[in-house]
Formats: C-alpha cells, sequence, structure tokens
C-alpha cells in the first residue's frame, strides 16, 4: 500500500507554515512558524515553472502578515497552517513557459517558504547574476526590494538638492534599508549623514564601511543631546524606519521646511495602531509649524521605475559606492529564529534565509 503512495504522489518537500499568531499587540517568535513535510504535484503545468529556492527573505512587514487583518490593502494576511511566503530567489529546474528556460535565476515577491515549488510564470520576474557578481541574494536586499525601498524613497520623499549642505539622520541606521539609505543619501548630495542604531557595533561599522560621518546607539546616553552635537545645522532630511521616541527626538531637531521620508514604523509594528501611527499632539505641533513633510511612501507605488532603479543600484554595488552587508542564516528551518531575530535587532544589514539541497 505505501509503495502505490509513493508512486505518484508527488515529491516531497519541506515548508513552513503559520503555526500561530502573536495577537496584535504580542511579539512575533519562531514558534510562531512549523517547518513540516508536504508534497508538490510531480509534473508541472503549461504557464507554470518549477522552482528550487535559493535565498528566503524576512522583512519587518511581515509581522503585520502575522495578524488576521493586516491593517493594509496591500498586504494578505497568512492563515494557519498555510505556507508562508515573501521574498525569494532561486533557480528554475523545470519550466512549461517560453520566457523561462531550465537553469535560469529568477526571483518572486511571492515565493513560498518551501524547498521546491510549483509557481505560475507570471509570478516570476528573470535576474541576471553577472548585475551583482554572482551574490544572488543580493537580488533580495540591495538590488532588490530593499534598495528601491532606500533608493526611491530618497528620490521620492527627500528632496536632496546637490550642493544644498543638507543633513541627513536615517534611524534604523544598521539595517537593511537604512544602511543603504544612508549611502545613498551621501551618493545623491548630501554632505553629512548620521545614522541611529541599537548597538555600538552598528554605528562603529556604520562610520567606519559605510561612509556615514557619525552614529548614535539609541539604547546609551541622552540621542536629543548628541544629535545637536552632531547636527549643529539641524536636520534637512529624516529617513525614518522606526517611528516612536526616536522619531520625536529626530523630528523636534529637524528645520523649517524640511522632509520626512516615511520608509516605515518597526517601532510600532507590536501595537494594535493604524498606519502610519499619529505623530504625539507635541511633535505633529512642530512639524506643522515648521512645514516638515511627512508623506506616505510605498515602494510598490513606484515599480515603473524599478527596472531603472536597479540598474543604479547595481552599477554602485559594482563601483563599490554601496556596501552592502547581509546576516545569513542557513536552513528553511531557521526562517522562523531569523524573523525573530531581525524584528529584535540581530541582523546588520538584509537578513537572509540560505536554503541549500
Ligand atoms: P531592518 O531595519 O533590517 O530590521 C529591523 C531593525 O529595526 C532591527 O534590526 C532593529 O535594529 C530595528 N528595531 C527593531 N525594533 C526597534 C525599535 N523598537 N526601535 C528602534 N529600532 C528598532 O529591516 P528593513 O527591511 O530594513 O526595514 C526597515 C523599515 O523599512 C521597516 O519599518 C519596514 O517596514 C520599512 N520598509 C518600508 C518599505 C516601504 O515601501 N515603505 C519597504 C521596505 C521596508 P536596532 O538594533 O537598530 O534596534
Amino acid at each position: 500500500v505505501q509503495c502505490e503512495i509513493a508512486a505518484g504522489a508527488g515529491m516531497i518537500i519541506q515548508r513552513v507554515v503559520l503555526n500561530s499568531r502573536p495577537g496584535k499587540n504580542g511579539v512575533p517568535v519562531a514558534e510562531n512558524f512549523r517547518l513540516e513535510q508536504s508534497t508538490i504535484p510531480d509534473t508541472v503545468q503549461e504557464g507554470q515553472v518549477r522552482v528550487r529556492t535559493l535565498y528566503l527573505s524576512v522583512d519587518p512587514y511581515m509581522r503585520c502578515r502575522m495578524n488576521e487583518d493586516t491593517g493594509s490593502d496591500y498586504l494578505l494576511p497568512w492563515q494557519l497552517s498555510e505556507v508562508a511566503d515573501g521574498g525569494g530567489v532561486g533557480v528554475v529546474e523545470e519550466s512549461k513557459h517560453s520566457t523561462f528556460a531550465k537553469g535560469d535565476i529568477v526571483t518572486s515577491f511571492n515565493w513560498p517558504w518551501q524547498t521546491v515549488a510549483i509557481l505560475d510564470a507570471s509570478l516570476l520576474q528573470k535576474v541576471v547574476p553577472q548585475l551583482v557578481n554572482g551574490r544572488l541574494s543580493y537580488f533580495l536586499g540591495a538590488a532588490g526590494l530593499t534598495g528601491l525601498t532606500a533608493l526611491l524613497g530618497i528620490r521620492e520623499k527627500g528632496h536632496v538638492t546637490v550642493g544644498a549642505n543638507q543633513t541627513m539622520v536615517v534611524s534604523g541606521a544598521a539595517g537593511a534599508c537604512g544602511s543603504l539609505a544612508g549611502q545613498i543619501g551621501r551618493l545623491e548630495g548630501c554632505s553629512r549623514v548620521v545614522g541611529i542604531a541599537g548597538t555600538d557595533e552598528k554605528c562603529s561599522i556604520l562610520v567606519s564601511e559605510m561612509g556615514f560621518d557619525a552614529a548614535i546607539n539609541y539604547k546609551k546616553g541622552n540621542v536629543a543631546q548628541q544629535l545637536r552635537e552632531l547636527c549643529p545645522g539641524g536636520v534637512d532630511i529624516y529617513f525614518d524606519n522606526v517611528g516612536g521616541d526616536i522619531s520625536d527626538t529626530v523630528i523636534s531637531q529637524m528645520n523649517q521646511n524640511s522632509h520626512i521620508i516615511l520608509c516605515g514604523q518597526i517601532s510600532q509594528y507590536n501595537r494594535d495602531v493604524p498606519y502610519p501611527p499619529p505623530l504625539p499632539p507635541d511633535t505633529e505641533k512642530i512639524q506643522k509649524e515648521r512645514n516638515i513633510t511627512r508623506e506616505r511612501f510605498l515602494v510598490l507605488n513606484y515599480m515603473d521605475k524599478q527596472e531603472a532603479s536597479v540598474l543604479q543600484l547595481c552599477q554602485w554595488i559594482q563601483e563599490g559606492k554601496l556596501k552592502v552587508r547581509e546576516t545569513v542564516v542557513e536552513g528553511l528551518a531557521n526562517i522562523g529564529a531569523a524573523f525573530q531575530s531581525m524584528m529584535n535587532g540581530g541582523n546588520i544589514g538584509k537578513q537572509i534565509v540560505s536554503i541549500s539541497k
């Protein structure tokens, strides 16, 4: 009987499903995810492609997908006991679509968290490994959605002007977006870039490797005082990844007619508040009086600029002008732990999960 079930019952794969929800106000943990064995069909249908997963991305927005109601019309909730998904890169093993051939490297924003998958070709984009010197995981980070977020956030909402002697402050500065945003702010014309991050090691990397002028460890000392010393001309552009107290402190030191790039508000993601969370009254007063822009920014609204922007990012990477850091965890079984760690500041640069055979 067992033989009969095995024959034609499909290919055995590993996958990770949502095991439980942390609750809107809960802190997510690795146990919210579960590794299990499953099967996929033996045959690929017309219009489909079978891919082997190489790298998966874990990102803060996934916290919202762990809730029954994500609070966003563009984010679907993950369902209990169903496979989770997000950014992924892999290799084509078999294709029944003319765009893709065996051996192609492909990426998707909706890559299932499983070792091998059969996907509709419409979900996939082909990428050129040479653009990132073969570092395929970069297509999830610096040459993918993270890099696009940093670059397009700055170009669309930053109002950086070459020669205008502007100071940029970046929160969440040693993270995936933040570490790129500070460097891109400089490349686009800011004269001073200051980062805010959660450990001394992160601060030191920002200055020694990433070209930040200075960095503040927000878990130590007085952030407001350090900011005043490090940004004597005030803050012209604030690339905000975190929101909350850090952002209130930065906004209080922003100049007249300055700009917030509202990238994310991670300090609020384990709280049941709307997005973007409203500013406290004192901060809102400052924002209005000083005419500080704080427009919502969503990278997915600028996908018409994706191709040209990825080429720009890859050019900077190849020229050594954009330094890339990754924190890589091995194995699908560890993806929940990787997510938990990233949400708690355990990553430097982009958090990647590498899947080997
Ligand atoms: P990331 O910054 O690499 O990882 C999250 C980092 O946030 C952690 O490493 C931690 O670093 C910091 N953090 C966590 N809790 C914090 C808190 N309470 N206060 C201050 N810092 C905290 O993640 P990412 O992918 O680059 O994302 C950064 C932000 O960009 C997120 O808010 C995300 O939602 C947003 N985002 C927005 C878009 C868009 O289209 N608008 C696209 C992508 C990402 P520390 O050690 O410094 O605390």
